[in-house]
């Protein structure tokens, strides 16, 4: 199963990781804080079941 993770690292850049290895990262805003959370949704979407 997938079940990325939104974070945001010590320099403030939100980022979303997965347990499969993908991944993606933004900046340091809010608009950033949704980007990483709507990538990590469309990500689990995109590949069900593994
Ligand atoms: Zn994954």
């Amino acid at each position: 199963m997938h079940h990325p993770h939104v974070a945001c690292d010590p320099h403030g850049h939100w980022r979303w990781t997965c347990q499969c290895g993908a991944g993606g990262h933004g900046q340091t805003s809010h608009r950033d804080w949704h980007w990483a959370l709507v990538a990590a949704l469309v990500h689990t979407a995109a590949m069900p079941g593994e």
